[in-house]
């Protein structure tokens, strides 16, 4: 079958991947770059965790998809997982963190439950007081997404199929059966996987009233001198508790330090906030960390 794919995110790529390993002939059309910095997945970095929300079911898929990221390392020639595992700290009862691990008790999933201060003893970068527990799984960690989708598109076109850049698509006829191109250029195929990420609305408006867009902030951080050596060594972080929808991944493989923030969750996506916004909501998710180490405060 011939199949077009439209937009060369993580989600574009890999179902590209997936349909030339089942024999098809695939074309990947994409408005940017491959990898395009400005997708959802263009980012240096996502987490991949087994913790979720009891009774969602996501927890179990993970098992699926940590096969079908080995399949991926092993065509690839390289593994991007970065498999630190993750550390929640729950500073209220209820809050998000503790629905997380409600989820992972379900599903009989291994975790490690920590005092407040064994977790200080193991992560020094946690600010004393500002929390109830920890608990860290090995289950999770850093997937390199732009890594990933630079070697899923060199892959495609090694393997025979095309990858076409800065071509954004303006016009699908899904019965037809061909899309229209900026350039006015068609082309036809007897399937299309439309994988546009946040812009699917554009293609699709009528889908407004069923799907929404939300934005998270994220800041990029150099971690204090003396503590950077546990950062370094750190697991990601899921969640920082309480009513902040924070997270943060240390350094890892060359990318920087990422703190991030969910900021219009579950509202249609308004204007970009101001980069003094994005401050803000980043540094609230921050306060269970230390500025420096306990060390060099007593000295101070
Ligand atoms: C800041 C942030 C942090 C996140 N953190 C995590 C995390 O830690 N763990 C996790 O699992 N998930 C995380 N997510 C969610 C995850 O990143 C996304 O679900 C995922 O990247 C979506 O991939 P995608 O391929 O669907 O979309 P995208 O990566 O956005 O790809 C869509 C592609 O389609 C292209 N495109 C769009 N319209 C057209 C068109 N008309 N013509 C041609 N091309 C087009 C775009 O240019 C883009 O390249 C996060 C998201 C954000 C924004």
């Amino acid at each position: 079958m011939n199949v077009i794919v439209v937009g060369a995110g993580i989600a574009g790529l890999s179902t590209a991947w997936s349909l030339v390993k089942a024999g098809h002939t695939v074309s990947i059309v994409e408005q940017g770059p491959i990898p395009n910095p400005l997708a959802a997945s263009g980012d240096h970095h996502r987490i991949i965790r087994r913790a979720y929300r009891a009774g969602t079911g996501y927890g179990r898929l993970i098992t699926e998809a940590y096969e079908a990221w080995d399949e991926m390392w092993a065509d690839l020639g390289e593994n991007h997982l970065d498999a630190r595992g993750f550390v929640c700290v729950s500073r209220e009862p209820g809050d998000e963190a503790e629905e997380y691990r409600e989820g992972l008790e379900e599903g009989n999933f291994p975790f490690e439950l920590l005092e407040p201060d064994a977790a200080v003893e193991r992560w020094p970068f946690f600010e004393a007081g500002s929390f109830r527990y920890a608990y860290f799984s090995t289950e999770g960690g850093a997937l390199h997404c732009r890594k990933i989708a630079a070697g899923l598109a060199t892959w495609l076109r090694a393997n025979g199929a095309n990858a076409y850049e800065h071509s954004k698509v303006t016009e699908i006829d899904a019965e037809a059966g061909h899309i229209v191109l900026e350039s006015g250029e068609t082309m036809q195929a007897d399937r299309i996987v439309v994988a546009a990420g946040a812009w699917v609305l554009k293609l699709f408006p009528e889908l407004g009233g069923e799907l929404r867009t939300f934005r998270t902030a994220l800041a990029y951080v150099e971690p204090p001198a003396d503590l950077k050596a546990a950062w370094e060594a750190a697991p990601v972080i899921l969640d920082v508790g309480g009513k902040t929808d924070g997270y943060m991944i240390p350094l890892t493989r060359g990318a920087g330090m990422k703190f991030g923030s969910a900021y219009t969750r579950c509202r249609p996506a308004t204007p970009t906030g101001t980069a003094s916004q994005c401050r803000a909501r980043v540094r609230r998710s921050a306060t269970c960390f230390r500025r420096r180490s306990p060390a060099s405060r007593s000295t101070r």
